[in-house]
Order: structure tokens, then C-alpha cells, then sequence
């Protein structure tokens, strides 16, 4: 099975995974063109594909259940011979095929309607696992339907069921023959293992071969298990090799700014806080300015569930620079969270002096500006002056500040809020900013809570620090799911009360995905109808993403100043709107939205002194839409609630955009093998740091490239 180029003097040398890769499928026996398209169809064009096929689960033949112990009305797996099969047209013009099977204990019979070519795949004396619902038909046992899996002839006690395509014609005791006959023709020559023996040791993890031949193979299930542990690790080694490497080319790439936090200004802007830091913003304000201290720069991730108060570690991050003479910046992703992070930051420094030798008294209060895309042309001009000669301290904006007319004298630190609406370019764009030569400290926030150990994966480039710990004298919210009318109508009577209390209320209309149009429509529709029925007395606005930016301006303003009572908004109001004296948020057609929107919209509320509402209306159509609104009722603590979000989604979609093309998860699960994780990210430090260019793991660094895609691994090349 070797070809020319591996013969000769490496000829004995254990096989690599890359050079599984090289063999195509046609390499073996019995498959031609035509069983190459097959499994082309279940994305196997060559070994490694193939070995990378993991069986979907194991029957051990000593535990299946036999059929004189199936019970009536239970689903149940059996492995059997099929004895007899026939077919026959039923009045209703359907195939029925009858196939009866034995095991070493009794009969059974399994029926299938209208599937005409199971007559031909159950011939007699075939081996195959059935699995179904077992009923009694005239005194006997059968099933109706069941799935059926061939396992061929085989005499091993466990015996692997792979995941197999009937479309595609490939079944799994084929794919288990093709496994074997590699295992087999492989086994000279062996498997080679770029996991360092020492790793293996301190992790207890057997060898690659070994783990290969355990996972298709096993000759018990506990052999099965620590397979799937060392390939579990070595996918989540790669990950995490790909992002540490990537970490430390950040770090080594530019030369950053050794700031001082030790000086006055932010310790005079924590004194002058009418409220003491909670514990979590202590914790994170130190490990920031630890990193700001250091001569490379900062690249940290600041999780924190909504209200956790990030903005003020971000601010003492950004005023860190200042007092060194250095500006900051802060981006978000919007306009109104950008204007609301502006207001908020300005009151805040309202009070803060600066040294400044180029003014008459020799100091000036701190001096944040704003720039959108609303930024007039003039202002713009004069702001670019400003930023220019170091007048201005703090700058806040949309990604208008990433346009090319914006230079700063000196940037030392940068805030990007809300990091998953930006890509990586705009990231390094903004840190391009600064006429001279060092780059700032980034500082990256997101309001999404996830866990640790996807935090690990998704941003795992990054440093992370979590704030875990709402400000005390926060009012709890109180959460149902409003399922019925009578329910709906008691949420609008709830509005008038609170409205009438002094109150303000949030309404959100239907999420439409396909359309923004449609959704917009929509929003207008409840618009009118609640204007001119259940809340036809209040002062309602309305708030949609196709507004021109001033009347969403406009409508914003006038709801913080209580000129409206009710805001019907689309989910632009998701992020950063801070309204505390609003109690109400009402959510029609909840089950349309993800957990992690939900919580981020009922965030919206309890953020004064009042007790606050959240409800949910309408019906969920779908079991995780339940298993959603069920988790939003039952806790408020967002780290909860994305485990949960991560249980019912699986990884896959916590990935998102970050990791597209990243299939390498096959095995691992970032839930259920958190340890691994970490164990993984631990091992790609130790591994990285002792040989940063993994010089001497030659095969590793192929893996990645290999098996991660282009995607991932092009900035080490680039590096
Ligand atoms: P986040 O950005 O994490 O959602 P914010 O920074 O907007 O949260 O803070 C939410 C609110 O809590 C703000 O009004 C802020 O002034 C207030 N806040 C922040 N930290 C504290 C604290 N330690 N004690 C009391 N209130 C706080
Ligand atoms: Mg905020």
C-alpha cells in the first residue's frame, strides 16, 4: 500500500497521518470508480478520511440484549441471523417484506413496508443489528420499521456500527472491512505518534496506533475509551496548537507599550465612583493592568454577563493610557451603543484632571469625543486635528473609526465592544492607527456569556478575564412565558400598571431571519395594532434597523427622557441600550430567538432600583424551543443559561463564524470533554514555548496545516 515516493529508504518508517491522506480510497481491494464515488458521498476520498470515519457506536455482542428478553412497547437493539425473507404486495398496493431472525435464544420478526430492497440486503444467513420498537403481533415479537445496521461476518466481541449512508449505497460492514483491511496492511509498518512520549505519560494517554485500532477495533469497550481519549486530545491539540502559535505570533510580531498603572488618575477616578468595584472588576482591572505593564502587546477578551459593568474595567483600561499621555479608543458596533458608551463615559470622567503643559493652567479635565458616520465633514475635520495633536484623550465611534482620515498622535489602548460583529482585519486595522511605532493594548468585551472551556476554543488566541459577579442592589427579574391569550392580555395589563407606576416598557417584535423588510413590516404592524388597541392610551414609539440614524437617534433620546413610555423596537435594542427607569421587556413570538438574545434583550431591564419584568409570549413549536424559554424562566445567570445554549446546540454553531471550516471536532465535545480542553490548551503552551516554532514537531505542524485547512494555519506561514 506504500507508493513510490514512500518506498525505499523510509520505506520501514510508521505511517503518518499525512501520508494516510496521499493514498486514495481506490487503493483498496474492491474499490474501483464505482465504489469511489460512494464514498465520496459520505466525504471519504482517501485513508485518512477513512480512519477519521468514526464508528457511531459499538455493539458488544456479550451485553445486546436477546430477543426472548425484549419487552413489549420498548425500543431495544438486537443483534440476529436472518433466517427467512419474503415479499408480498398488500391490498393497499404496498410491499411488505417479512424477515425473520434468530438469535442463540429466539425469533423475531421484522416487517417493512414498502422498502422492496431489503429482500435483497437480508439474505439469509446475513448478520445484521436491529433496532426498534418491539411489539407482539399474533403472539409473537416483531418490530415494524426498524433501523438496520449490517455488520457482516464478524467474529469480534464488539462490533463497530458505522455511520453509513443507504443513499449512497455504502453500508457500515463495508467501511468496517475497508478500516481492517488498512489496519491490517498498515500494521508492518505501524502508525507514527507526534504526540512526545512525555505528554502521552503525563496525560496517561496510549499511542496513536494503539488508538487507531481501539477505536475501530476495540476488544472491549474499555479499550474503546481510551481510543477515543487520546483522539479526543489530539484533535483539541490541534486546535489549541493552532491558537496558541497564534497567540504568541501576536505577541512576538509588534513591540507594544510598557504602561504605568501606578499613577493618580485611575486611582482618583475609582475613589470619585459613587459605588465600590465589586469583586470580579477588582479581579479583572489587575490582570488588565498587569498585561498593560508588560512590553508586548495586550490581547484579552473580557467576558461578563449583561450589567456586569465591563464598561467601567474598560474605561480604567482605556485611562491607564491616558495618565501615561497615550489615547484610546473604543469601538462598537452600532450607533446607538456607540452614542450611549459616549454619554456614559463622558459622565463618568466628568470630573477627571490631566497634566497638560500646552495649557494656560498647566492641566485640562479629560476630553472623549465622538465620531460616526453622522460625524459632520467639519467635524470631522477638526477631530482629525485633535486626535492629531494628542487634544483629544478618548475617542468613541462605530467602525468609522477604522477609516483612513483618523490617525492618532499616540494610541496606547483600544476597546473593541461586542467582538463578534467585527472580523480579525478590523481588529488589526484600528491597532494600525497610531503614528508611532508601538502597538496599543486591545482589549476585547462581549456581552455573550460562554463557556469556559468554548471560550478556550473560539477565542483561545486571546487572554481571558470574566466578570462572574453582578454589582450588588441589582433588582431581580422576574420571568414567564406568557403561552395562552388570557396570559398575553394579563402582559399588556401589566404594561399599563407599570406605565402608570412611572414605568417604561420595551416591546420586541417577531425575529424574521429571511427579511429585514418583512421584519420591519412586522414591527410596524404591532406598532399600529397595539398602538390603537391594548396600549392605544400610552406614548408608544417605534424603533426599527431601516430608521435613517437620526430618527433612531431621535426615538432613543426620547425614550430615556421619558417623553415615550412604550418602545416597539426590533432586536437593534439587543445591545447596550441603558434605560433603568424601563421595567417591562416584553418578547412577542419568543421562541424565534436564540437563548443567548433572549437573555441578552431581558438585560435591557433591571437596571434600577424597581423590581423589573420580563415575558415571553407565545407558543414554542419545537422541543428546544421549550427547552429555551423553560431555561430563561428558571435562571437569570448567563454563564447557566450558555451551557445550557451549548448542551442544546451542540458546538457547532458556538463556533460560528470564528471557525468556519474548522470540522476537525469530530469526536470531542467542548461540553463533555471540558477537561480535555484544558488538558489540551495546557499541553499546546507547554509544547509551544519550549520549541516556538515547533521546529522538532515536523508532524504536528503538518497535522494542523493537514486537517485544520488554510483558514487556520495560514498566519503561520505567513509568520
Ligand atoms: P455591561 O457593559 O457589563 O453590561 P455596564 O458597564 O453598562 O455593564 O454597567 C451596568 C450598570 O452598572 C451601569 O449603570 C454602571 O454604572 C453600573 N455599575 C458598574 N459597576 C458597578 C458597581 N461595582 N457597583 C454598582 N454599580 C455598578
Ligand atoms: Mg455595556
Amino acid at each position: 500500500m506504500s507508493s513510490p515516493d514512500e518506498q525505499g529508504a523510509a520505506a520501514e518508517a510508521p505511517l503518518t497521518l499525512a501520508a494516510f491522506a496521499r493514498m486514495p480510497i481506490t487503493r483498496l481491494k474492491g474499490v474501483g470508480e464505482k465504489r469511489e464515488k460512494a464514498f465520496a458521498a459520505l466525504g471519504i476520498d482517501n485513508v485518512l478520511d477513512l480512519l477519521m470515519h468514526y464508528p457511531r457506536r459499538y455493539i458488544d455482542r456479550t451485553n445486546e440484549a436477546s430477543i426472548t428478553d425484549l419487552v413489549p412497547g420498548e425500543e431495544a437493539m438486537v443483534l440476529a441471523r436472518v433466517e427467512r425473507v419474503s415479499s408480498r404486495k398488500t391490498k393497499n398496493r404496498r410491499t411488505l417484506t417479512t424477515v425473520t431472525v434468530r438469535d442463540r435464544t429466539a425469533q423475531l420478526t421484522c416487517t417493512f413496508f414498502n422498502q422492496p430492497w431489503r429482500e435483497r440486503q437480508l439474505q439469509p444467513g446475513t448478520e445484521a443489528v436491529f433496532f426498534g420498537k418491539v411489539d407482539i403481533f399474533r403472539n409473537a415479537r416483531q418490530m415494524t420499521n426498524p433501523v438496520v445496521d449490517l455488520v457482516g461476518d464478524k467474529t469480534g466481541r464488539i462490533v463497530p456500527v458505522y455511520p453509513q449512508s443507504e443513499k449512497a449505497g455504502v453500508v457500515t460492514w463495508e467501511i468496517g472491512g475497508a478500516v481492517e483491511e488498512v489496519l491490517r496492511r498498515s500494521a508492518s509498518r505501524g502508525i507514527a505518534d507526534p504526540v512526545p512520549a512525555d505528554v502521552r505519560s503525563q496525560y496517561r494517554l496510549v499511542t496513536r496506533s494503539d488508538a487507531i485500532l481501539g477505536i475501530h477495533a476495540p476488544e472491549s469497550m474499555g479499550q474503546m475509551v481510551e481510543a477515543r481519549k487520546r483522539l479526543v486530545f489530539d484533535e483539541l491539540l490541534r486546535v489549541q496548537l493552532a491558537l496558541v502559535l497564534r497567540k504568541r505570533a501576536l505577541e512576538a510580531v509588534s513591540q507594544g507599550i510598557p504602561h504605568d498603572s501606578g499613577r493618580g488618575l485611575v486611582q482618583r477616578f475609582h475613589a470619585n465612583l459613587p459605588f465600590a468595584l465589586t469583586g470580579a472588576q477588582q479581579r479583572a482591572i489587575a490582570e488588565i493592568d498587569a498585561d498593560l505593564a508588560k512590553p508586548v502587546p495586550m490581547h484579552r477578551l473580557l467576558q461578563g454577563d449583561v450589567g456586569a459593568g465591563k464598561t467601567l474595567v474598560a474605561l480604567s483600561a482605556l485611562l491607564v493610557g491616558v495618565q501615561g499621555r497615550y489615547q484610546g479608543a473604543l469601538m462598537a458596533p452600532t450607533e446607538v451603543l456607540a452614542e450611549q458608551h459616549y454619554i456614559g463615559i463622558r459622565a463618568l470622567v466628568a470630573d477627571l484632571i490631566i497634566p497638560d503643559d500646552a495649557t494656560l493652567l498647566g492641566e485640562r479635565p479629560v476630553r472623549v469625543e465622538l465620531l460616526t458616520n453622522r460625524t459632520t465633514q467639519s467635524e470631522r475635520k477638526r477631530l482629525a486635528a485633535d486626535l492629531a495633536s494628542g487634544a483629544v484623550d478618548l475617542l468613541v465611534g462605530t467602525h468609522a473609526l477604522i477609516q483612513d482620515s483618523v490617525a492618532f498622535r499616540s494610541l496606547g489602548v483600544v476597546v473593541i465592544d461586542e467582538q463578534h460583529r467585527f472580523g480579525v482585519e478590523q481588529r488589526a486595522a484600528l491597532r494600525d492607527k497610531s503614528a508611532n511605532d508601538a502597538a496599543p493594548d486591545v482589549l476585547v468585551m462581549t456581552a455573550t456569556p460562554i463557556p469556559r472551556t468554548a471560550a478556550m476554543t473560539v477565542y483561545g488566541d486571546l487572554d481571558v478575564s470574566v466578570l462572574d459577579e453582578l454589582p450588588p442592589g441589582r433588582t431581580p427579574i422576574e420571568t414567564q412565558w406568557s403561552r395562552t391569550e388570557a396570559d398575553e392580555a394579563a402582559v399588556w395589563q401589566l404594561v399599563r400598571d407599570e406605565v402608570a407606576a412611572g414605568r417604561q416598557a420595551y416591546i420586541v417584535c417577531p425575529l424574521i431571519d429571511e427579511s429585514e423588510t418583512l421584519e420591519v413590516r412586522s414591527a410596524q404592524e404591532t406598532y399600529d395594532e397595539l398602538a390603537h388597541g391594548e396600549l392605544a392610551s400610552l406614548r408608544l414609539g417605534l424603533l426599527h434597523g431601516r430608521m435613517p440614524s437620526a430618527d433612531k437617534e431621535q426615538t432613543m433620546r426620547a425614550f430615556r427622557e421619558r417623553e415615550l413610555e412604550v418602545l416597539v423596537a426590533t432586536t437593534v435594542i439587543e445591545v447596550g441600550v441603558d434605560v433603568p427607569n424601563a421595567t417591562v421587556m416584553v418578547i412577542l413570538d419568543a421562541a424565534r430567538f436564540g437563548i443567548a438574545q433572549l437573555h441578552q434583550l431581558r438585560g435591557r431591564v433591571g437596571r434600577g432600583v424597581h423590581i423589573s419584568y420580563c415575558r415571553l409570549v407565545g407558543e414554542a413549536n419545537t422541543p428546544d424551543g421549550e427547552a429555551r424559554l423553560e431555561a430563561l424562566v428558571r435562571t437569570t445567570d448567563g454563564f447557566e443559561l450558555a451551557e445550557i445554549d451549548l448542551d442544546l446546540r451542540g458546538e457547532g454553531t458556538i463556533m460560528g463564524e470564528r471557525q468556519k471550516g474548522r470540522n476537525d471536532l469530530r469526536l470531542a465535545s467542548l461540553r463533555r470533554d471540558r477537561d480535555w480542553v484544558e488538558r489540551a490548551r495546557e499541553a499546546a503552551f507547554a509544547l509551544v514555548d519550549a520549541d516556538p516554532g515547533l521546529a522538532a514537531h515536523e508532524q504536528l505542524r503538518v497535522e494542523m496545516e493537514l486537517i485544520l485547512g488554510d483558514n487556520d494555519t495560514e498566519f503561520l506561514l505567513k509568520s
